[in-house]
């Protein structure tokens, strides 16, 4: 069954008036890629990409996918998904598989297992072999921009609307600011709400073995880049000098960056990214391969591909979102999310 036809269209965003932010950055948003993969058969799959930043990202990626991946995948046979996969990370190797060729091969990947399913009427996991049908979420409601007040007010509301846990961002100035934060936030949810924290890469290797003991002594659940993503000395030395789970990945590209952490222990929960690991098909085989190591997966960032790709890890911890918003087709209850159940990556 071959793929005849490939799409691209690019949406920019003018981003938002109030950019929501964290230690490192400023995320206005400015629009995603979509990818429409259509098999002879006429069946239609969806993949996407979006931004948090830059504004001539969509364009850009859109001619990468258009000049770059397009060529490989017309023509293609639709039950060799991963050969496909292969094929545009070998090709293009020359100028860089990683950055923003990776997002595109993550739209493709995606719209191509999505085309997959919808031809055979069945969700991906069901394809990939499911484990579980739900799974537990947590929301990242708490970012820098919210003063203290707004901050109570969104993890509250999160709380109400069925989570369990919620993640706030760090990496203030000083570790008393930090706790000045987290505790506002536990005075607001309770004591039976998991917190996580996250520094978004802002910290030295000290400053965070400090930071994190500290946060050890609040109960707090997970660690998140504390530092450089691509420090893996410095992860190496927190993993093995914490108690506090470190958190990292959502920056590491390919399934290769996240085996050279894995084999030094220097990550002790992976969060891949859908668009940096390069599409469901590496989600997969890094959550996996993570199980091998025994280490959890929890998503960087939510959506049904990825709920897809946790149903089918006994690994996976946890799924993050925002909070729901109204008409949404994902429920939670006792802070879990079903898997949906549509067929490709559909909810159903
Ligand atoms: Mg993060």
């Amino acid at each position: 069954m071959r793929i005849t036809e490939l799409t691209i269209e690019a949406r920019r965003s003018k981003g938002a008036a109030r950019p929501i932010r964290d230690a490192l950055q400023s995320l206005p948003g400015s629009g995603s890629v979509h990818v429409t993969a259509r098999s002879e058969d006429g069946v239609e799959g969806h993949g996407s990409s979006g931004f948090g930043r830059i504004a001539g990202a969509p364009d850009a990626l859109a001619a990468v996918v258009e000049h770059e991946l397009k060529p490989l995948v017309v023509g293609s046979d639709l039950t060799m998904i991963r050969a496909t996969h292969e094929r545009m990370l070998r090709e293009t190797e020359y100028h860089g598989s990683g950055g923003l060729t990776t997002f595109g091969i993550a739209a493709v990947d995606t719209a191509l297992w999505d085309c997959y399913g919808r031809t055979m009427d069945v969700p991906c996991w069901h394809l990939w072999g499911g484990v579980r049908s739900d799974a537990p979420a947590y929301a990242m409601v708490g970012w820098l921009n919210y003063d203290d007040r707004e901050v109570q007010e969104i993890c509250a509301k999160a709380v109400s609307q069925g989570f369990r846990a919620v993640k706030v961002k760090v990496g203030y100035a000083t570790l008393a600011e930090d706790i000045h934060r987290i505790e506002a936030v536990r005075s607001a949810v309770g004591s039976d709400t998991t917190i996580m924290v996250d520094a978004n890469q802002s910290l030295s290797t000290a400053e965070a073995l400090v930071r994190g003991r500290a946060f050890e002594d609040m109960g707090l659940f997970w660690w998140e880049e504390p530092i450089p993503a691509d420090d893996i000395d410095g992860y190496a030395e927190l993993a093995d000098a914490l108690d506090i789970p470190v958190a990292t990945g959502e920056n590491l590209y390919s399934r290769h960056d996240f085996a050279r952490f894995l084999r030094r222990g220097a990550v002790d929960i992976i969060q891949p990214d859908l668009r940096r690991a390069g599409g469901p098909t590496m989600l997969l085989q890094i959550g996996l391969m993570a199980d091998c190591f025994r280490i959890p997966y929890a998503s960087h960032g939510g959506g049904p591909v990825q709920l897809n790709v946790m149903a089918c890890l006994g690994n996976a911890i946890y799924l993050e979102t925002g909070l729901i918003p109204d008409g949404s087709p994902m429920r939670i209850e006792d802070g879990k999310v079903s898997v949906p159940d549509g067929p490709g990556f559909s909810w159903g």
